[in-house]
C-alpha cells in the first residue's frame, strides 16, 4: 500500500487509521470509518482499488463531489470516472468502453444509480473488487443529512452477495454507526472512528465589538488566499459582501434566497479560485471538497456545536494551519431562540438545549479544542493545545474571581433583577450614560465597583456567570437574575472560573505554533511565485488551482527548491505523474527565481 500511496499520491506514510481502514478493503470485511474532514477518507478506498483486481463502485451523493473526486484522481494518473445524470450519451458510451476493457480502477455513482434494475444487471457482468458509500451518515435519520436515496442501498447484500461495503464519514454518534450498520445490513463490521480533533485549526471566540473590523482583520491576515464567511441571516449576508466589495476585497454572496444560477456561478467562482471570498449563509458548503480553504469566521453564533463543527470542517483540509474566528453576541442568542421557538415538542427541547452549548462554549474558559472534542464524546489528553484563544493568549484564571463574582451578583440584586447585561456592566464600570443617571442608579453601592475595568470584560465575566449557571437570564426582556448557586457565590460558599483581565490590545499577537510550523522555511516570495504558475495552469486546464499542486505541496516546493525531476519527486503530494507532467515548468520558474 505505501508504495502505491508513494507512487500516485507522493505521500510517505499512512495518517491516523488509513492503514487499518485500508487493511480491511484489502480483507473484504465490511467497514465503518468515521474520521474528520481532512483526515483522508477517501484514500482509504481509492488506494487499495489500485491494489485490488476488478473495478470499484464508489457512492457519492453530489455530482459536484463525484467531480472533483475523479478530476483529482486523474491528475495523478489513475483512471476514473463517473456515471450521472447530467453526461452526455457519448460521454457515458466512453466510460463503457473503459469498463468494457477493464481499463477502470474506480466508477463514481449515485445511490439512485446503484440500485437501478438495469445497472445491477450491467455491474454483474463486471468483476466488482468493493462497493464504498461515501458520506455515510446520509444512510441514517438520525444523522445530521439524512438522504432517503441513501436508504435503498440496503439491498446492495442482496444483490451483491459476496461484495464488501465500506462507509465513509466525518460525523457520526454511535447511534448514528449502529443504525448505518443496521440499515444497510453489514455484516460485522469493523468501526474505525478517528480522533474529532482538528490540531492544525486555530479556533478564536470572540464577543462581537465592531464586527465589520474584526472580519477584515483575519482576511488581512491572508491576502490572495481562499476564506469563507459565515452569516445567520440572509440580509447579513447581503451586508457583509456588500461592504467588503465596497472595501476593496475580491468576495461573492451565497445563500438560498438568491437565483440558483447565481449561486452555482459563484460557488464555481470560488473552487476556481476566481474569487477569494463566499460570505454565505449554512446554505453553502456541501460538496465542497476545496483543500486549501485558510480562514472561516462565523459573523454570529451557529445554533449548535454539530453545526459549527461541520463549518469549521471546510477549513485546513490540507492539514496545513487555518483560521477559525467566531464571533457572537448576546442577540445572536435572541435571534435563534426566535427562530427555533417554532419548534415544537421533544425536537425544540433537543434544539434549545444544543443552543445553550453552543453559547456556553463561546463564553467558556476552558482549551476549545478539548471543549469540541469532549463536546463529542472523546477526551483530550494535551494541556496545551498552542492553537486556540485560550491556550494561545495564554488566558488565565482571575485570582479574585470570588469578590469579582460577589460584586457581579451583588448589583443586579440592587438593581432589583430588573435589567439586562449591558446595563449592569455599564453600572459596574461607572458609566455616565443618561439612563444611568436619569434612573438615578450612580447612587447606588455598587455603581462604579468595577471601574478599573472595561465595558467589554465585565460582559465577558458576565457571560462566564451565566454559562456556569450562577445567572440565569430572562427569554423575553432579557434581565438578569440570580439563580441559587449565585446565592451561594454572594454568600463564599462557592467560588466561580473568571478569567483574567487582560489588556485587548494586547492579543492576537501570539502565533500558534501550527501557523509557524506550517510556513518554516518556507521561501514565501517564491511561494507566491509558484501560485502564480498554478493558477495559469488550473486556468489553461479549467480544473481547480488545488487539483494541479495543493498549498502543502507549493509550501514544501518554496522550502526544497528542486532543481531536477528526481528531487522534485520527493516534494511533499508529488507523486510519479505529476512529476512527469509538471517537474520542467515549475522548475523553470524556481531556477529564474533563484
Ligand atoms: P476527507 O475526505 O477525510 O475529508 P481527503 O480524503 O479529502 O479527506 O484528504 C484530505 C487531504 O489529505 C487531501 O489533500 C489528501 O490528498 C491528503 N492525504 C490523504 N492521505 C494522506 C497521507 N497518507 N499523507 C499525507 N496526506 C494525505
Amino acid at each position: 500500500m505505501i508504495d502505491i500511496i508513494k507512487k500516485y499520491w507522493g505521500y510517505d506514510s499512512y495518517l491516523p487509521l488509513q492503514q487499518e481502514a485500508m487493511q480491511c478493503v484489502l480483507d473484504g470485511r465490511d467497514s465503518i470509518v468515521v474520521l474528520p474532514t481532512g483526515g483522508g477518507k477517501s484514500l482509504c478506498f481509492q488506494a487499495p482499488a489500485l491494489a485490488m483486481d476488478g473495478m470499484a463502485i464508489v457512492v457519492s451523493p453530489l455530482i459536484s463531489l463525484m467531480k472533483d473526486q475523479v478530476d483529482a484522481l486523474k491528475s495523478n494518473g489513475i483512471t476514473a470516472a463517473s456515471l450521472n445524470s447530467a453526461m452526455l450519451y457519448t460521454e457515458k458510451r466512453d466510460v463503457d468502453r473503459l469498463i468494457q476493457r477493464s481499463q477502470l480502477k474506480l466508477l463514481y455513482v449515485s445511490p439512485e444509480r446503484l440500485v437501478n434494475d438495469v445497472f445491477i444487471e450491467y455491474l454483474n457482468s463486471i468483476k466488482i473488487s468493493f462497493i464504498a458509500i461515501d458520506e455515510g451518515h446520509c444512510i441514517s435519520i438520525w444523522g445530521h443529512d439524512f438522504r432517503p436515496e441513501y436508504r435503498m442501498l440496503g439491498m446492495l447484500k442482496e444483490k451483491f452477495p459476496n461484495i464488501a461495503l465500506h462507509t465513509y464519514t466525518a460525523t457520526a454518534t454511535k447511534q448514528v454507526q449502529n443504525d448505518i450498520a443496521s440499515q444497510i445490513n453489514l455484516d460485522n463490521p469493523e468501526i474505525l472512528v478517528g480522533s474529532y480533533d482538528r490540531p492544525n485549526l486555530i479556533y478564536r471566540v470572540k464577543r462581537a465589538d465592531k464586527r465589520f473590523d474584526q472580519i477584515c482583520t483575519v482576511i488581512d491576515r491572508h491576502p490572495n488566499e481562499s476564506g469563507l464567511i459565515y452569516c445567520i441571516r440572509r440580509a447579513d449576508v447581503d451586508e457583509i459582501s456588500h461592504r467588503l466589495k465596497v472595501s476593496g476585497y475580491d468576495v461573492l454572496p451565497y445563500h438560498a434566497g438568491m437565483d440558483p444560477e447565481d449561486r452555482r456561478r459563484n460557488q464555481e467562482a470560488f473552487i476556481q479560485e476566481h474569487t477569494d471570498i463566499i460570505v454565505a449563509t449554512v446554505a453553502f458548503g456541501m460538496g465542497i471538497d476545496k483543500s486549501n480553504v485558510r480562514y472561516v469566521i462565523h459573523s454570529g453564533m451557529p445554533k449548535s456545536l454539530e453545526h459549527y463543527q461541520q463549518e469549521i470542517g471546510r477549513a485546513g483540509r490540507d492539514g496545513l494551519a487555518a483560521d477559525c474566528l467566531l464571533i457572537y453576541s448576546g442577540r445572536d442568542l435572541v435571534i435563534w431562540k426566535l427562530v427555533l421557538s417554532d419548534l415544537e415538542g421533544e425536537a425544540g427541547k433537543i434544539a434549545m438545549e444544543k443552543l445553550y452549548e453552543m453559547s456556553a462554549y463561546c463564553s467558556g474558559v476552558e482549551c476549545r479544542h478539548k471543549a469540541l472534542v469532549n463536546y463529542f464524546g472523546q477526551d483530550y489528553d494535551k494541556s496545551n493545545c498552542d492553537a486556540c484563544d485560550i491556550c494561545l493568549d495564554d488566558i488565565k484564571l482571575a485570582e479574585d474571581a470570588l469578590i469579582i463574582g460577589q460584586k457581579i451578583l451583588s448589583c443586579i440584586i440592587r438593581l432589583n433583577e430588573g435589567f439586562g447585561a449591558d446595563y449592569i456592566a455599564k453600572v459596574l464600570a461607572g458609566s455616565r450614560d443618561k439612563r444611568i443617571l436619569n434612573m438615578r442608579h450612580d447612587r447606588v453601592r455598587t455603581y462604579g465597583i468595577l471601574k478599573d475595568f472595561v465595558h467589554k470584560q465585565i460582559r465577558d465575566w458576565i457571560d462566564q456567570l451565566t454559562s456556569q449557571g450562577y445567572i440565569d437570564r430572562d427569554d423575553e426582556f432579557r434581565t438578569l437574575k440570580v439563580t441559587s448557586s449565585g446565592w451561594r457565590v454572594i454568600r463564599g460558599e462557592e467560588t466561580p472560573k473568571l478569567t483574567k483581565a487582560v489588556e485587548y490590545k494586547e492579543r492576537d499577537k501570539k502565533v500558534s505554533k501550527v501557523e509557524i510550523d506550517s510556513w518554516e522555511d518556507v521561501d514565501r516570495e517564491l511561494y507566491d511565485r509558484l501560485r502564480e504558475l498554478r493558477s495559469e495552469l488550473a486556468g489553461k486546464k479549467n480544473v481547480p488551482a488545488y487539483i494541479i499542486f495543493g498549498d502543502a505541496s507549493l509550501r514544501d516546493m518554496a522550502r526544497k527548491k528542486p532543481k531536477d525531476e528526481v528531487a522534485f519527486l520527493g516534494v511533499y503530494g508529488v507523486g510519479r505523474h505529476k512529476a512527469r507532467e509538471y517537474a520542467d515548468v515549475f522548475i523553470k520558474v524556481m531556477v529564474s527565481y533563484s
